[in-house]
């Protein structure tokens, strides 16, 4: 089976399985014991934070470990905004994960904020014009993604975030799909908080960090211990945060060849089936998008019709997000970039995880059009 299916989430490492593996059994303690065992686990925790922080650039106290993207994410919407308003006020995008779009209607419904949603184009872009426009002096927090789960869209974060802090508005991004493929320097994106996911980058589920800056103030989600300078009590997942540090340490490392290598395989593909497949709609931004994503709409299927077919043919992917997978409404990212329910059922999405191999990409490049004309009825099912 070809797994094609990475940005659900990734295998773990096997250099981070190893890194991580003693501090699961033999340097087992709490952080927070002050005995030995307790202080190993204490210098795991903050070599983790220092990598961590290395590759984002800032410093390591500006790290917050939490238990994944969602948290993340959660964190830093419903966190800043209920310790800081300036006002009432929040700016992001139509095209945003349910872990950030969730958060702000849980701050519209139960705390009185208002949202604005700046609209995406065609290609799932936002107009960092638009995010000007939006921001009010009521506006505490602006946030928008990196790049698109559903659609692999790039979005214009360095240019929204020079707005934001011209306006003086703080601006958090959702780097959950990004991280590994794009950079990550939180100086040069210009952001005060950025959401990872240690699942997407070959660490283990349950891991993630959310970076805020230094000056900002957050108000905690989780109250207890007061780990995580406060910002984030429970006991911490020691292997989660090392696992999580040398995942993104080891990805930035081999960023480049990764992306450029992946971005061949994703290239073949997309030409291989919009060849083969004259109906299809590559959807999400031509030229601005992650390396490793391929989304398609096969106007005249079913998006798991393909999918069935494509597994039976040995290539597993999905119909667009995980966590919209079963939902019968139609995507609401493809519906914000203007497709119609008919072809915004038909979504089939590719995301190559690194570990791919050139003749595996290329042999799922050759199923997809079978597939697709076998639902489609033009063909005889092999
Ligand atoms: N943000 C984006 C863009 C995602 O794609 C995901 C997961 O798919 C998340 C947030 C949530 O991350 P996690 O699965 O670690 O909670």
């Amino acid at each position: 089976m070809i797994y094609l299916d990475a940005a659900a989430t990734a295998p773990v490492r096997e250099d981070v399985l190893q890194t991580i593996a003693p501090l699961l059994t033999r340097d087992f303690g709490n952080p927070s014991s002050s005995h030995g065992a307790g202080e190993t686990a204490a210098r795991a925790l903050d070599y983790a934070r220092r990598t961590a922080a290395g590759v984002l650039g800032c410093r390591p106290g500006e790290i917050v470990f939490t238990s994944g993207g969602t948290e993340a994410d959660n964190l830093a919407v419903k966190g800043w905004a209920l310790a800081a308003p300036r006002g009432r006020h929040l700016v992001s995008s139509a095209v945003e994960h349910p872990a950030v779009l969730e958060s702000l209607d849980f701050l519209r419904r139960v705390h009185g904020f208002r949202v604005t949603l700046v609209p995406v184009d065609a290609e799932g872009r936002a107009d960092p014009e638009a995010f000007r426009a939006a921001v009010t002096a009521e506006t505490t927090l602006c946030t928008l993604m990196y790049a698109n789960n559903e659609v692999g869209t790039v979005q214009p974060v360095a240019e929204v975030g020079e707005h934001c802090r011209a306006l003086g508005v703080p601006f958090h991004t959702d780097a959950v799909q990004a991280a590994g493929w794009l950079p990550l320097d939180v100086g040069a994106l210009g952001v005060d908080a950025m959401s990872i996911s240690g699942h997407k980058l070959g660490a283990p589920k349950g891991s993630g960090l959310l970076y805020v800056r230094g000056s900002l103030p957050l108000e905690p989600l989780l109250h207890g211990g007061g780990q995580e300078r406060g910002r984030r009590s429970g006991t911490e997942n020691v292997a989660g945060a090392v696992a999580l540090a040398v995942a993104l340490a080891r990805g930035e490392a081999e960023r480049s060849e990764a992306a450029e290598r992946i971005g061949r395989y994703r290239d073949h593909l997309v030409r291989r089936v919009l060849a083969e497949v004259p109906e299809a709609v590559l959807t999400g931004h031509p030229e601005q998008r992650l390396p490793g994503h391929a989304s398609f709409c096969f106007p005249g299927t079913s998006g798991e019709s393909v999918l069935l077919e494509l597994e039976r043919a040995g290539v597993q992917c999905s119909s667009g997000s995980a966590c919209a997978a079963g939902r019968d409404e139609p995507s609401p990212v493809l519906t914000a970039m203007g497709y119609g329910p008919d072809v915004a059922g038909t979504a089939v999405r590719f995301s190559f995880p690194r570990s791919v191999t050139e003749a595996e990409a290329a042999l799922a490049a050759s199923v997809v059009g079978p597939a697709v004309a076998r639902v489609r009825g033009l063909a005889p099912r092999a």
